[in-house]
């Protein structure tokens, strides 16, 4: 028989691990149901041509979870998880052989781009100085009062004027802005998009763009860890398929999109939350490509080279067509590509000679294409001599990706498009949105507030809300390191 549990968490990406931290640290027991036949969604790694090399399935760069205040408690570090920062935060070239250099320090990134230097420190430097504030801001969905109230007005006075780019003379910083602003993966410009710019610009100056030494994989199996020390329990290879299977918890969270939540609930959500439902939109689709190489990246600018993450799109105009294409639904030769070399922030990364590449372009929705040779190509432009180096390669088509993981719809790697509507009500307009009608039943992935990357947070606000809701609890529970079962708080 089925052993009864507190919460049945179905997912075991970063939201789905930190709703399990979180519950599991407030003394409840839980459970975690993975339909893949490992943990960590978005954050696995996978040996795919080489026993040495890994790669980097899903994400590989962390300035969220550098950030977010669910991990700064949580606190990778003391766990053994190094977050090594670039030398470069990210890079941009240009196709004259000019490149937009992030570097860490706001005077060294100044002071790389000329002239613009001065409009690129006005635009981030205060917001470097009220960092915690904003990201606090930012990560709580908005549904908080800010702890630093500046922060907010400084985001509003960089946005609502709806002029991020005007004040640079050169095209060199325009390109570089534009190339974080597609992060969010949808129309450019708009509100949202200049938001995530600031989010994500300012941070590459504050706590930096880092990767993990040894690859992502690392921050799920400390997370695991931290939960199995706290009582729960990971089942793997166990896809839930109704939220029937699931009756022996008092809660459920959902580490899904509102599309499985349609069809786990089997048609018991009321009529109006389903229509809801049924309207979140799914955004443009990734089709990534692996590459084992023989040699660092062969950049033209060798500046490039000591970048964490290096953006493949051109000028400000051609990223903003590429991104437009995308939204639309319109196939692209020359999409917009996002790249990573490992091995240049982290040495332990190559094996006798052999190093991974991470590299995805943004593409329609369900585009069936296999992009491999599409990637390789806009590397080469940047990079001449790039195919040479290659061992091996893989691709997965934005419509594989459903398949490999269906919280990426369509291949949509933000589980929902990160529109300005949708940034705010995710997945429907509601102050508690991780909570369903359902009693008990509450969604956890980045289909909620506040939305992609690894950051924890959809998951961690989504345990708030279940203890508060379900359990009656209104006390946050620790997360640090050193706390051990009997001082994690009140078991419900
Ligand atoms: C190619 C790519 C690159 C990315 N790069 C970055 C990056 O560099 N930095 C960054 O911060 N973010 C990055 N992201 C985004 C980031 O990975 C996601 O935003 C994040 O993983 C979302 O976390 P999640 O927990 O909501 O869902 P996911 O990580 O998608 O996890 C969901 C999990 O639930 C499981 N699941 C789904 N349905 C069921 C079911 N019915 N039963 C059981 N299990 C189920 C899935 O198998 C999966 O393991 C990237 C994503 C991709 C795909």
């Amino acid at each position: 028989m089925t052993q009864a549990v507190d919460a049945a968490i179905v997912g075991t990406g970063p939201n789905g691990l930190a709703a399990a931290v979180t519950l599991a640290r407030a003394g409840l027991r839980v459970e975690l149901h993975e339909a893949g036949e490992s943990i960590g969604g978005g954050l696995r790694g996978e040996r795919y041509f080489d026993s040495d090399v890994l790669h980097d399935v899903c994400s590989a760069v962390h300035p969220m979870a550098a950030a977010s205040p669910f991990f700064r408690e949580f606190d990778l570090t003391p766990r053994g998880v190094e977050l090594l920062a670039p030398r470069i935060g990210y890079a941009h070239p240009l196709d004259d052989g000019r490149a937009g250099l992030a570097h860490p320090g706001l005077d060294a990134t100044c002071e790389s781009l000329g002239e613009d230097g001065a409009r690129w420190r006005q635009l981030m430097e205060p917001l470097v100085e009220h960092s915690t504030g904003l990201v606090d801001f930012i990560m709580s969905g908005q549904r908080s009062l800010p702890s630093d109230p500046v922060a907010p007005l400084l985001l509003a006075a960089r946005l609502l004027p709806r002029r991020l780019l005007s004040g640079f003379r050169g095209d060199v910083a325009p390109a570089l802005l534009t190339g974080v602003a597609a992060h969010a993966v949808g129309k450019l410009p708009s509100l949202s998009a200049d938001a995530v710019a600031m989010l994500l610009g300012h941070l590459a100056h504050a706590t930096g763009w880092p990767l993990p030494r040894g690859g992502s994989e690392r921050i799920a199996r400390v997370m695991a860890d931290d939960i199995r020390a706290h009582g729960g329990s990971i089942h793997t290879g166990s896809r839930i398929s109704s939220l029937r299977e699931l009756g022996h918890a008092r809660a459920v969270l959902l580490d899904t999109t509102p599309a499985q939540l349609l069809t786990l609930a089997d048609g018991r959500l009321p009529a109006r939350y389903a229509r809801q439902l049924r309207r979140f939109r799914y955004g443009p689709g990734a089709a990534k490509a692996d590459f084992l190489v023989s040699e660092p990246v062969p950049w033209t600018n060798p500046d490039v080279g000591r970048a964490g993450t290096v953006h493949l799109g051109g000028s400000h105009t051609a990223i903003a067509r590429q991104e437009r294409l995308a939204v639309r639904g319109e196939a692209t030769d020359e999409p917009f590509v996002l790249l990573v070399d490992p091995a240049a922030t982290d040495p332990g990364r190559a094996h006798k000679g052999r190093r991974p590449v991470w590299a995805y372009a943004h593409v329609p929705n369900g585009d069936p294409r296999d992009p491999v040779a599409l990637v390789r190509s806009r590397i080469e432009r940047y990079a001449p001599g790039f195919g040479d180096t290659v061992i091996a390669a893989r691709g997965v088509s934005a419509r594989d990706y459903e398949t490999y993981n269906p919280n990426y719809v369509g291949g949509d790697i933000g589980s929902g498009a990160m529109t300005l509507y949708q940034s705010l009500a995710r997945p429907v307009p509601r102050l508690d949105p991780w909570r369903t009608p359902l009693p008990g039943v509450f969604l956890c992935s980045a289909s909620t507030p506040p939305g992609p990357g690894v950051h924890g947070m959809c998951g961690h606000l989504a345990a708030l809300s279940a203890l508060r809701h379900r359990f009656g609890v209104r006390e946050a529970p620790s997360l640090a390191p050193s706390m051990g079962p009997a001082a994690s708080g009140a078991r419900a």
